[in-house]
């Protein structure tokens, strides 16, 4: 990031919170990542200006929404990275639908339906991300899925248009979106949810965190699920049949709770996880044939990028 492209932004938009070198590891779960600058947009309009002056000054700004399935770089970024956390309003509306600004974390919007007697979002209560991270990936957990309950999305498109994405056009598939698939940003999105009862709602929420606990390795940093699952079987199966429980490289070490987790033992760089990774596609293969594909996006200066080819 040029640092005359950084006083452009601050004289275009003065009252806009901007700090030149924000150490990325305070905004991942993964707790890894160097400095990058940072812009934090507060309201869909002022992220809108802000994205569409990137797009118009030739650069393509990162979009970070709570950063718990994202692996940042160790070197840091010269993007500009757009953290969408300040975008945090809820609206209930009529017919059981509620609309949710980009940045509103996940258990937050599910606590919002509950309180009202909305069911559906019961499965995300524990994820978590944002909304617009949630979308970006099609979250989803237990049975459930975004796209279950997602009407419509509204977001910019590379070239800087608004794109209300109704439906079938939000295209959402396993852990994908149209909004992934055309590098769109989220701005907000309409779920619309059924009746249900606030007490059964709360009480499936508290079983499927129990069920968390149990399972999943929420004391040391990761990104969730490292891999996706792939077409025969299930990735964190295939990694325990690998023998690869407890393997990992410097700081990174795939999580002997649940394999399906790499996680951060401490002072993990991102070079550790790539590793650590590859280690594992490259174990899984050879033993069992299946090819894993990451889940989580490796953010690199040039873009996103699926692959473990550090
Ligand atoms: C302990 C733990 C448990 C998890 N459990 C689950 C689970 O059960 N199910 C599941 O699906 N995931 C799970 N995850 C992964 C993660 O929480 C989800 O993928 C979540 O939806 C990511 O949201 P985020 O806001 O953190 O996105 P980020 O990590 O900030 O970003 C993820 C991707 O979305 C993009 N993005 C973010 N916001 C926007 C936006 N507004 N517009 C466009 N692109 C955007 C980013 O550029 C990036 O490519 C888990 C993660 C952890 C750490």
């Amino acid at each position: 990031m040029q640092t005359d492209f950084l006083q452009q932004l601050r004289l275009a938009f003065p009252a806009l919170k901007l700090l030149e070198a924000e150490p990325l590891r305070n905004y991942t779960s993964f707790a890894i990542g160097g400095p990058a600058p940072m812009a934090f947009p507060t309201t869909p309009s002022e992220l809108t200006a802000l994205y569409r002056f990137c797009l118009e000054k030739g650069h393509h700004p990162v979009i970070l929404g709570a950063g718990t399935n994202v692996l940042a770089p160790d070197e840091g970024l010269r993007r500009l990275v757009v953290n969408t956390r300040g975008l945090r309003e809820l609206a209930a509306q009529p017919g059981g639908e509620i609309a949710a600004q980009c940045g509103v974390p996940l258990a937050q919007l599910a606590n919002f339906a509950r309180a009202r007697g909305l069911t559906g979002l019961e499965f995300a209560h524990g994820i978590p991300g944002t909304v617009g991270g949630g979308l970006y990936m099609n979250a989803g957990a237990y049975g459930g899925e975004l796209k279950d309950v997602t009407v419509e999305t509204q977001a910019l498109l590379p070239d800087g248009s608004l794109w209300r994405a109704v439906g079938s056009e939000q295209g959402f598939a396993y852990r994908t979106s149209a909004f992934q698939c055309r590098n769109a940003l989220i701005l907000q999105a309409t779920f619309r949810l059924a009746p249900g009862d606030p007490a059964a709602i709360a009480g499936r929420m508290q079983e499927l965190a129990q069920r968390r606990r149990a399972s999943q390795p929420l004391e040391y940093p990761s990104a969730g699920s490292t891999f996706k699952r792939p077409k025969v079987g299930y990735a964190a199966a295939l990694i325990e049949a690998a023998g690869l429980k407890g393997c990992g490289i410097g700081g990174a070490v795939v999580s002997t709770k649940h394999a399906g987790f790499v996680v951060n033992l401490g002072g993990a760089t991102a070079r550790d996880v790539l590793a650590t990774m590859e280690l594992v596609r490259n174990t899984v293969l050879a033993k069992s044939g299946v090819e894993l594909e990451p889940e989580v996006r490796i953010l690199r200066e040039e873009g996103e990028n699926f692959l473990c080819n550090s």
